[in-house]
């Protein structure tokens, strides 16, 4: 479904010559800094911190803002990631379904599960699709509570003349090799407050400075190589988009009229970052998949199963989500896919109406 995007090797090896001389592998290192300062830069945002990965960035999203206990309000349709950095941090996800025609959170009925527990509100921009963040921020004011946006799709994406990365208290990104922007692993948070800018600081190594341990801290750093690899990618991240809208442009061309497509948000720019298509039935998903599979293409259930339904927490039914779930995929998109795969792509599923 995907391939990681990689830059020309002599100018990662260039960075790479740089860390050899330095002899500098981690911790606050000269790539580090100007990794975090050129994504700053083009988000346009005041704090960023650069974690180890994603999912770490969540977690310490929730514990930089003080939230140890208690309720996040969240979305049954995302990575699972969503659902466990909530768990790891000992808080309770409390699921509410998505909208039907772009799968986020929705928030017309966020308010009816807020109950004198809750901390927080967890939403996800799936897919690089703008949650409603106007109206979750009316209720997080209403009931005083943090919001924390999972931005692992969003990167590039602008919505309402900003970044999407930028609503919320707290925003994380994922620059896993999947990703569309990626630094082989790593992650982040892009941070509103400076007070909890400085706390995440201070957490992802280990809560202590020096001798002096402040407060529960984790690993969250990154090593000077993964930033490098950032470095590396930087310059192309227009290239990437670009290219990516051109196999989106094309399947939205080739494809037939009756397979669902998320609708289009008007104040938004796309990053181009999944093509999700919904099938008419998960038998019919399957069919097609099984079609693929003997052209060697391999489109991925994203996302399945919907995380109300894991089996380690208490099920919480949300049938927007489940029935979603079973009948999504994200069809191939990389840099480089070739027109004549697509091509197929197209046909295959165009075949396979019943
Ligand atoms: C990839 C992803 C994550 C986790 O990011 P990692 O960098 O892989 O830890 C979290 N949430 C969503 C929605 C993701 O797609």
């Amino acid at each position: 479904m995907t391939k990681p995007f990689l830059p020309p090797v002599k100018e990662y090896k260039k960075i790479i010559e740089g860390i050899f001389e330095r002899g500098v592998l981690t911790n606050q290192g000269p790539c580090l800094q100007e990794f975090e300062e050129k994504i700053k830069a083009y988000l346009n945002v005041e704090h960023f911190q650069f974690l180890c990965n994603g999912t770490v960035a969540l977690q310490l999203a929730l514990s930089a803002l003080g939230i140890t206990e208690g309720e996040v309000i969240t979305t049954p349709f995302s990575y699972v990631a969503t659902t466990s950095s909530i768990l790891w941090e000992r808080c309770e996800p409390v699921f509410v379904d998505v909208e039907p025609d772009n799968f986020t959170i929705d928030a017309a009925k966020i308010e009816k599960a807020v109950t004198p527990r809750t901390k927080a509100i967890m939403a996800v921009h799936v897919f690089g699709y703008a949650c409603d963040v106007g109206e979750i921020q009316a209720i997080a004011v209403r009931h005083n509570l943090k919001v924390v946006y999972d931005g692992a799709h969003a990167f590039g994406v602008e919505y309402l003349g900003n970044s999407l990365l930028s609503y919320g208290d707290i925003t994380t990104v994922s620059f896993h090799a999947t990703k569309l922007f990626h630094t082989g692993e790593g992650g982040g948070c892009i941070i509103k407050d400076s007070g909890v800018a400085a706390r995440m600081e201070l957490q992802k190594r280990f809560g202590h400075q020096y001798d002096d341990h402040r407060m529960l801290g984790i690993n969250g750093k990154t090593s000077e190589l993964n930033a490098a690899m950032g470095l590396a990618n930087f310059p192309y991240i227009n290239e990437i988009i670009a290219d990516r809208q051109r196999v989106s442009v094309l399947y939205d061309k080739l494809l037939p009229e009756w397979l669902q497509r998320p609708k289009s948000q008007t104040e938004l720019e796309y990053n181009y970052a999944y093509y999700p298509v919904v099938f008419r039935s998960e038998e019919q998903l399957l069919r097609v998949f099984d079609a693929l599979k003997k052209e060697e293409i391999f489109p991925r259930r994203y996302f399945y199963p919907s995380l109300n339904t894991l089996p380690y927490i208490q099920y919480q039914p949300c049938p927007v989500s489940e029935d979603i779930s079973n009948r999504i995929a994200c069809l191939p998109l990389y840099v480089g896919l070739e027109e004549a795969t697509i091509e197929k792509i197209a046909d295959t599923i165009t075949g396979n109406y019943e």
